[in-house]
């Protein structure tokens, strides 16, 4: 069976900086896969060639088919829906209001309405929080609008990057379990996080990723385990 997702060689360029250089990874459907490495690694960049926010060279195929001529909204409308990193929420539009905006695409009223029930089951605050703008919400909060208005759009693949960025322990916990809670239903989920451990704890498998290339890959155990990825990632 096909991947759900699968790339090839991908390369992105900015200017003269190769940020990154002929990887080549797959997502299966129901998997939560990690990509973990240090600053600067690609990570982000790899998101956002997925998602067609940035021009890559490489094949990136999606259920089977190619989506490399396709525009950013198109690969939306294929249920390719990123969760940006940091606070990318609409700070004037209420909780709900940024809610809608992701099933922007959606014409199913009442199952939209029981989405946003569900989501905001996930992240209960967002519920006592409902009507108030989003630039009021602390920044974890943000983070809770920004995956949750992520799910709204019913992806088929979700692409988290960095959820727990700028968080307090209390907050990465937080969004780590609801991410650990959407692997158990089953999403497909691609996740690109810093926070090595957290991440390997709640995905099946992984990619390391270092100034652009994939140095290694196994299941979220092996990984663990590897000498190279506790030196480098989870404090020896
Ligand atoms: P972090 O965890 O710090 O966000 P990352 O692994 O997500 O890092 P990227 O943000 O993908 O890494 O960056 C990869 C490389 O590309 C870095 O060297 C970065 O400086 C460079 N880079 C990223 N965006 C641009 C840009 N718009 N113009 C030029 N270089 C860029």
């Amino acid at each position: 069976m096909n991947p759900l997702l699968e790339v090839k060689g991908l390369h992105v360029r900015y200017g003269g900086v190769i940020a990154v250089n002929g990887i080549a990874f797959t997502v299966g459907k129901g998997e939560v896969v990690s990509m973990i490495g240090a600053n600067g690694a690609g990570k982000s960049t790899t998101l956002m060639a997925i998602s067609g926010i940035v021009p890559s060279e490489g094949e990136i195929t999606f259920s089977g088919n190619s989506i490399n001529n396709l525009t950013a909204v198109a690969r939306v409308k294929q249920g390719i829906i990123q969760a940006p990193e940091g606070r990318h929420i609409f700070g004037r539009l209420t909780v709900r209001e940024n809610l809608m905006m992701g099933a922007f695409l959606r014409k199913d009223k009442p199952e939209i309405l029981k989405d946003v029930d569900h989501v905001t089951s996930l992240f209960p605050i967002l519920s006592e929080r409902i009507d108030q703008p989003g630039g009021t919400l602390s920044g974890g909060e943000q983070q809770m609008l920004a995956i949750a208005r992520g799910l709204m759009g019913r992806p088929e693949l979700l692409l988290l990057d960095e959820p727990s960025l700028g968080l307090s322990p209390i907050y990465a916990k937080l969004i780590f379990s609801v991410v650990g809670q959407l692997a158990k239903e089953g999403r497909s989920i691609l996740l690109v996080e810093q926070n090595a451990r957290a991440a390997l704890k709640i995905s099946d498998r992984g990619y390391c990723l270092e100034t652009g290339r994939i140095f290694l890959s196994g299941s979220s155990d092996e990984l663990a385990e590897d000498a190279r990825v506790r030196e480098a990632y989870l404090g020896g």
